[in-house]
């Protein structure tokens, strides 16, 4: 027996990266997939890597942005009336803003990073635990950061967004253990996606970020970047029944470069 075969998963941020991999992952293991992105031609491209791997794959496509909370209204009820049910929340769309020191980090940037990164997460909780809540099951997962667990510095918007979606996932978590909702958070250390590459690039520019790559790595215990398919191995172990007793956790995947002095 497949993990998903039957299961309803949303996903968020489905256009690339970490949601992509997310998406294809469960969808291997039986999924019926609703894929959320702003990024129409990504949902796209996730559809038809997903169809090259399993050629029956049930998906529904929905434009959506995740800091409007119409659209996540939206996105909640079209998943609804598609497959009836959500059983899995990967909550995960996000941007990284713009890197600067907190004295020249732009108000704006730090209110637009806020509201994608931190209320979008709260508008899609609020709208899936509704459905959740009826059913009495269910299993979120929260895209935090290392950004969101320690201080990693030139991310005023990045970080107290992140931070702040750990400590959503750990309220929410202790009201919704009560009725079989589990809600935990990844907290990813660099993972070699399209938003690293363009903070690389913000670095390194064109020419030098796979150099500026190769410095970032260094530190870490395990001298690489992680890789898309890591996310999504341990989000679908988070998304599926063989959790059901790990609620509120923050868990790092960072090659335990979270931990060193
Ligand atoms: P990515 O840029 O490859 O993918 C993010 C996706 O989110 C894109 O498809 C984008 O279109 C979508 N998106 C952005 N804003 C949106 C909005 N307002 N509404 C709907 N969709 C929107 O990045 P990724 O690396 O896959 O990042 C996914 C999540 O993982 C983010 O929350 C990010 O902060 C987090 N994260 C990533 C890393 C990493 O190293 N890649 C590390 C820690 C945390």
């Amino acid at each position: 027996m497949e993990r998903f075969e039957g299961k309803v998963v949303l996903i968020t941020g489905a256009g690339s990266g970490l949601g992509r991999a997310v998406a294809l992952q469960v969808a291997k293991e039986g999924a019926k997939l609703s894929l959320v992105d702003l990024n129409e031609k990504g949902l796209e491209e996730t559809k038809s890597e997903i169809q090259k791997v399993v050629l029956n794959a049930e998906m529904l496509l929905v434009k959506a942005n995740v800091a409007n909370e119409d659209d996540v209204k939206n996105y909640v009820d079209k998943t609804v009336e598609t497959f009836g049910t959500i059983d899995g929340f990967f909550n995960n769309a996000g941007i990284e803003g713009k890197q600067n020191e907190t004295e020249d980090y732009g108000s704006d940037e730090f209110r637009k990073v806020l509201d994608i990164n931190l209320n979008g997460v709260f508008y899609g909780m609020k709208h899936v635990l509704k459905v959740m809540k009826e059913k009495g099951s269910g299993h979120i997962v929260n895209t935090a950061s290392v950004g969101g667990i320690r201080g990693v510095g030139n991310q005023s918007g990045y970080a107290a967004s992140k931070h702040g979606v750990v400590g959503l996932t750990r309220n929410s978590a202790i009201e919704y253990g009560q009725f079989g909702i589990t809600i935990n958070a990844i907290a990813p250390g660099a993972i070699m996606t399209p938003m690293v590459e363009g903070s690389l690039k913000q670095i390194g520019g064109e020419d030098g970020w796979e150099e500026v790559g190769k410095a970032f790595v260094e530190p870490n215990p395990m001298k690489r970047f992680g890789k898309p398919e890591e996310i999504g191995y341990l989000t679908a172990f988070l998304l599926s029944d063989q959790a059901g007793f790990i609620n509120a956790a923050v868990v790092p995947i960072d090659g335990g470069q979270s931990y060193k002095y």
